[in-house]
């Protein structure tokens, strides 16, 4: 890898984050991708799974579907997928079938992560397609926006939970608040 590949990867892994950071911002799991073809952004998404209510509005297959859609073809043979986590098996499948050039990610997911964690299913010789792995650019920072969601999330419930314990004793104690 020279110099001037690795700051090009950083530069649109922090795109991806900027979708990443639009997801949490609608309360949803900070995870975003972009899609690059010669050089020019393509595609962008970010995960959708709440809004949405769809286990499969994950940001790379979004991405995936904008990009094919943009330029009329389901072959993505020359584009370069970034995303600030690694791809589940349901986005690393879409990544084979689309043809996806290179795959460039930032965090490890230890609990789904097909892009070399627990399978590397990109670089599986027995499928008709394998693409190039970069991971842990920014990594850092894609996985702190991530621990740092789940880390307001599990306060949130403290809280809530906390509440309703509250409003429980002033029930049972007869307390009036009015
Ligand atoms: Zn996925």
């Amino acid at each position: 890898m020279t110099e001037a590949s690795i700051i090009a990867d950083e530069l649109y892994m922090r795109e991806a984050i900027i979708e990443a950071k639009i997801a949490e911002s609608l309360e949803e799991v900070p995870i975003g991708a972009i899609l690059v073809l010669d050089g020019e952004i393509i595609a962008r998404a970010h995960n959708l799974r709440e809004s949405n209510q769809s286990a499969v509005a994950h940001a790379e297959l979004l991405a995936i579907d904008r990009a094919c859609k943009k330029l009329g073809t389901w072959r993505l043979e020359n584009a370069v997928l970034y995303v600030t986590l690694e791809p589940c098996p349901m986005c690393s499948g879409s990544i084979i079938l689309s043809r996806i050039k290179k795959v460039v990610y930032g965090a490890k997911d230890p609990k789904g992560g097909c892009a070399g964690t627990l399978m590397n299913l990109l670089k599986d010789e027995r499928f008709n397609h394998q693409s190039e792995v970069i991971s842990g650019v920014l990594e850092n920072e894609c996985g702190e926006l991530l621990s740092s969601f789940f880390r307001k999330l599990r306060e949130r419930k403290k809280e809530e939970k906390k509440r309703k314990q509250l409003m429980q004793m002033e029930q049972d104690t007869g307390i009036d608040n009015g």
